[in-house]
C-alpha cells in the first residue's frame, strides 16, 4: 500500500492510500486506511504521488545508432525521471521501424533492456503502404510520416499525394498517422546562412512552413475523416486552425514539447547546438501562446521529443549540427518549474504528460490515472525541491542537453513499475519493463 497526502487521483488532489495487488491498483483508499495484514505500507509524507508520466515521443535509436541512445540508457532516464512508459520513434535505429520483421528486431533489442513499459510507432514511407496494415496487427500504436527531409537518408518524407495514399490505408484499418509537420516548399524558401548565429537557424525554419503543413493536413483529415496527430508544434500560428479545425470535429490531436515551453530563441548562445531542433525553439512571445493553447485545450499533450546524438554531432554550425533535444529525464521538473510560474498545478502537468499520452495511444484502460484497475506505475515527487542540471549526471547515452546548468523544482523522489519500486533515488533496479503493444 502506498500512502501520500498528495495522491493526484482524475478527481483531483487529495490524501489518500492506494492499495497495490498483482502490478494493479486495486482500491484508492482513505489517507489513515488500515493496512492489509501481510501487506506493507510505503508513506511518502508530503510527497507527492502521480501516475507514471507516459512519453510517447522518444528516438531511442537501438539498433544501429547505439552510440546515440539505447534502451538501457534511455528507459534509465526514463525511471529517473518519473516516466514509466515511453513509445519508441521509428526512426534513428537501423533498421527503422517499417515492416513487421524491422518491429521484431527492435523488439527483440528492447525486451532485456527496459527499465520501464516501450512501445513502438511504426513509420509510413513512400514504399511501404502494403506494411502499414501488418504493423497495426502486430502492435505499433500508430504511423509516423515526414513531409519534409526527417534528418536521415532511410527515412524519406511523403509528398502531398503519398500522404494522401498512406492516410487512406491508415484510415481505412482504424489506425493513428503521426506528421511531423513542416511544408518542404517553405523551408526551400527560406534564407540559408548557416553558421554560428541562432537567429539565422530560426529564420530557416520560419512558423510558415509549420502552418502550411497543418493546414494541409487537417485538409486531408477532414477529406478522410481519417485521425491524424500534429507532432512537435513550435509555431503558434497554427493555432487557430488548429482550434478551429478541432470545433469543426476535425479528428486531430497535437502535442508539444518542453523544450518549446521551456528555453526561448532570445537566450540561445551563438554555436549552442544542443538546442537545435526542427522545428526550432522560438521566441518568447510564442512560447507565450503555447501556453495558453495548452490552458485551452488546443494543445492537447507534452512529450519530450528525446532525440540525442554523439556530442561530436553537435557541432557549433546550426545549419549542419544534429537536431535534436535531449531531455527526457528533466521533462517533468522542465515543465512543472515553468507551468507553476505561469499558474498552473501538477494536475494540470499530469493531464498533458499522462493522461493524455496515454489516451493518444490508447492506453488510457491501464495507463494515465491513479485509478483502479490501472497498472501501479507512480512516479514520487518534491515539488518544491529543486536542482541544478548537470548533463554529465544525467542517465542518457551522452552528456548532452539543452538544459544544462538550469535550476529546476520538482525532484523525482522515486519511480514505480506495476508495484515495484524500479528507481530510488538515482538507483535502479534490474529491468522490469514490458514491451507494450496497440489495444486491439
Ligand atoms: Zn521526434
Amino acid at each position: 500500500m502506498l500512502r501520500s497526502t498528495r495522491v493526484i487521483t482524475p478527481e483531483g488532489t487529495r490524501a489518500a492510500s492506494v492499495a497495490v495487488a498483482g502490478g494493479r491498483i486495486t482500491a484508492v483508499l482513505p489517507h489513515d486506511a488500515e493496512v492489509p495484514a501481510g501487506a506493507r505500507l510505503e508513506d511518502f509524507g508530503d510527497d507527492v504521488l502521480l501516475p507514471g508520466l507516459v512519453d510517447t515521443h522518444v528516438h531511442v535509436n537501438d539498433p544501429g545508432r547505439t552510440e546515440w541512445e539505447g534502451f538501457w540508457t534511455a528507459t534509465r532516464a526514463a525511471a529517473a525521471g518519473g516516466i514509466t512508459t515511453i513509445v519508441d520513434m521509428p526512426l534513428n535505429s537501423l533498421p527503422p521501424t517499417t515492416t513487421v520483421d524491422h518491429l521484431r528486431t527492435k523488439r527483440d533489442v528492447a525486451r532485456s533492456k527496459a527499465h520501464v513499459d516501450v512501445g513502438f510507432w511504426g513509420g509510413a514511407l513512400p514504399d511501404n503502404v502494403k506494411d502499414l496494415r501488418p504493423l497495426h496487427d502486430a502492435g505499433v500504436f500508430g504511423f509516423k510520416a515526414f513531409l519534409s527531409p526527417s534528418g536521415v537518408e532511410e527515412f524519406p518524407e511523403l509528398d502531398q499525394d503519398r500522404l494522401a495514399r498512406s492516410l487512406a490505408e491508415i484510415s481505412g484499418f482504424g489506425g493513428l498517422l503521426i506528421v511531423h509537420a513542416e511544408d518542404p516548399h517553405h523551408l526551400d524558401a527560406a534564407p540559408h546562412k548557416g553558421g554560428r548565429r541562432y537567429a539565422d537557424f530560426l529564420a530557416s525554419r520560419p512558423r510558415d512552413a509549420e502552418n502550411t503543413a497543418v493546414g494541409n493536413l487537417v485538409a486531408q483529415a477532414r477529406r478522410l475523416d481519417a485521425r491524424v496527430h500534429v507532432l512537435h508544434l513550435s509555431s503558434s500560428g497554427a493555432l487557430p486552425l488548429i482550434a478551429a479545425a478541432k470545433a469543426e470535429g476535425v479528428r486531430l490531436t497535437v502535442e508539444t514539447c518542453p523544450h518549446y515551453l521551456t528555453l526561448t530563441a532570445e537566450e540561445v548562445p551563438d554555436g549552442a547546438s544542443e538546442f537545435k531542433c526542427c522545428p526550432p525553439i522560438r521566441e518568447a512571445a510564442n512560447q507565450d501562446l503555447l501556453w495558453q493553447a495548452l490552458a485551452d485545450g488546443t494543445i492537447d499533450c507534452v512529450v519530450t521529443d528525446h532525440s540525442p546524438s554523439t556530442a561530436d554531432l553537435k557541432t557549433d554550425d546550426f545549419a549542419t549540427a544534429w537536431g535534436g533535444v535531449s531531455g527526457l529525464q528533466l521533462s517533468l521538473p522542465a515543465v512543472w518549474t515553468e507551468a507553476r510560474r505561469r499558474g498552473h498545478d501538477l494536475e494540470d502537468v499530469v493531464r498533458w504528460m499522462s493522461t493524455r499520452t496515454a489516451r493518444l495511444v490508447g492506453l488510457d484502460h491501464r495507463k494515465g490515472a491513479v485509478l483502479a484497475g490501472h497498472d501501479a506505475d507512480f512516479a514520487v515527487l518534491a515539488p518544491d525541491e529543486t536542482f541544478t542540471v548537470d548533463p554529465a549526471a544525467l542517465e542518457h547515452r551522452n552528456p548532452v542537453t539543452a538544459y544544462a546548468g538550469k535550476t529546476l523544482s520538482g525532484v523525482v523522489k522515486s519511480t514505480w513499475l506495476r508495484g515495484r519500486r524500479v528507481m530510488s533515488e538515482g538507483r535502479f533496479t534490474d529491468p522490469a519493463g514490458e514491451l507494450l503493444s496497440r489495444h486491439p
